[in-house]
């Protein structure tokens, strides 16, 4: 019999084991497109073998599991499946806030079904508050990110005064409330903590604008991941330890380069509502300032006659939904000779990897995506930049005038270029707010319009040379 016991928990084990080397080369599969795909079976293979096991022994309430699964599968599968790229993050915002409350939850019936909590040592009340408290921030603020990024509410940043003071007097409520647990564990404080916590999770987002979401909802992911680790430890259960680790490493690391590549720190992403006062270029100076534009079919012959074309692609061409038009004339001007690569910006679009995504979907093979740096020198050498929906990650704001909000901000060198086509619909500037000198450029030249409509005209306009 303890012989069985023994050999059962071993068994539990190794699973556990397998699942957490799943976790972990998924995410290495994750870490490069061409792996992508089989980095996610990974880890679903790792989910599956986590969740059979737990299966195996001895499981109760299952007149409950298994509506929860079915409901879970049936509101899951198709959307994931008919999810538009550019309603990615909201997507990611809404299973986020969904794991940071069930962490929550969790800690919270630990504590609540315990039958003795004054036994409970400080260490496990710790890991119940830390459960509590960051699963409700993470549910509550990633509720709000996802209005924001799916316009049920403004994107703009809500201000209003002594914001930052009354989000600190609440973060002190639950500071103090959480050393009351701790010296005197009443289930009441802990409701009433949780209560605070999804307001503070409200609270700390309305600031923040919603192209800056993505940023928060990479940072929210890793309180998630906290915060399932913490009701990995108020379970005693080693893989969920594991999982919510890596979870919060990854999403700490994330929003890190997100920050780094947008030029600006944590803090100003989080605390300084960007966006809230756009300075567009509708403005008397830009009104009166003459810029170049032109026809496709101009356009499609300082195309089809140049050597070398690199095309950079950005958020418009994701509200265009452009990425096959473009790939459609990437072949062409291939098909006559001229050498064609995307430059790739990290923080173009709305969320990481947004343009590699995209393109992926429309088979542009990974060999003609040049990152940043790597397709930076190589502008001084090309004929025509083509700018499709790109605004901030070209702007030489970045470099020339260091009182720009974005001046810091890496951009990709396409002034170097002998000759720069723009396509965008208006003079408005892009998620920065800010003027782009680019367009005044003598070397630029404009086509107006929505991004897969003059990319249709320029496809027919260079089979017509
Ligand atoms: P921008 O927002 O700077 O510019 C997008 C441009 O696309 C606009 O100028 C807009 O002009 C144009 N556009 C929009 N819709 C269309 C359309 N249908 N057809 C043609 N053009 C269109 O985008 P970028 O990709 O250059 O920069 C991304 C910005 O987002 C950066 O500031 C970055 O910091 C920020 N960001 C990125 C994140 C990431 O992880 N990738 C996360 C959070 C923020 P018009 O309206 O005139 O058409």
């Amino acid at each position: 019999m303890i012989a069985t016991e023994i050999s059962i928990e071993t068994a539990i084990r190794i699973a556990y084991l397998l699942a957490a080397i799943c976790f972990i080369l998924a995410l290495r599969g994750l870490s490069s497109p061409k792996s992508a795909r089989s980095g996610n079976l990974i880890g679903a293979g790792g989910m599956l073998i986590a969740v059979g096991m737990t299966f195996s022994h001895g499981i109760h309430n299952l007149v409950y599991i298994i509506p929860a699964i079915i409901v879970g599968i049936v509101v899951g599968v198709p959307a994931a499946r008919f999810v538009k790229m550019t309603a990615m993050p909201q997507m990611v915002a809404v299973f986020n806030g969904v794991g940071g409350g069930a962490a929550a939850v969790v800690s919270y019936s630990e504590f609540i079904h315990s039958s003795d909590v004054h036994s409970f040592a400080i260490y496990q009340i710790v890991e119940v508050l830390l459960g509590v408290i960051v699963g409700c921030v993470s549910f509550s603020g990633s509720v709000i990110a996802f209005a924001k990024l799916q316009e049920l509410m403004t994107g703009r940043p809500v201000t209003y005064p002594f914001q930052q003071l009354i989000n600190g007097i609440v973060a002190l409520g639950i500071l103090a409330l959480a050393f009351a647990v701790i010296f005197s564990p009443h289930t009441s404080f802990l409701l009433v903590i949780g209560i605070l916590a999804l307001l503070f999770g409200i609270a700390f987002v309305l600031p923040i604008g919603g192209a800056d979401v993505p940023v928060l909802i990479s940072l929210l992911n890793s309180f998630t991941g906290l915060a399932v680790a913490a009701s990995g430890f108020a379970l005693n259960n080693t893989l969920l330890v594991v999982a919510g680790t890596l979870v919060g490493a990854s999403g700490t690391l994330l929003t890190q380069m997100m920050s780094k590549a947008m030029g600006r720190s944590l803090p100003n992403i989080l605390f300084s509502a960007f966006g809230s006062v756009t300075a567009t270029s509708e403005g008397a100076s830009a009104e009166a300032r003459p810029v170049r534009s032109s026809t496709p079919e101009d356009l499609a012959v300082l195309l089809a006659y140049a050597r070398k074309v690199v095309i950079v692609p950005g958020y418009g061409l994701a509200v265009a939904q452009a990425q096959h038009t473009i790939r459609e004339l990437s072949d062409e001007l291939k098909k006559r000779g001229v050498e064609v690569f995307f430059a790739i910006h990290p923080v173009a679009g709305r969320m990481p990897g947004h343009m590699n995504v995209l393109l992926a979907e429309a088979n542009v093979p990974y060999d003609e995506l040049k990152e940043m740096d790597e397709a930076n020198p190589e502008f001084s050498t090309t004929d025509v930049a083509l700018v499709v929906g790109a605004n901030d990650v070209v702007n030489p704001a970045a470099h020339d005038s260091p009182g720009s909000p974005i001046y810091g901000m890496p951009i990709l060198h396409v002034d170097d270029a002998n000759a720069i086509i723009f396509l965008k619909r208006s003079m408005r500037p892009g998620f920065a707010g800010i003027e782009n000198e680019l367009l005044y450029n003598p070397k630029t030249t404009l086509l107006f319009g929505d991004a897969k409509d003059s990319l249709t005209k320029l496809v027919s306009a260079v089979k017509a040379q």
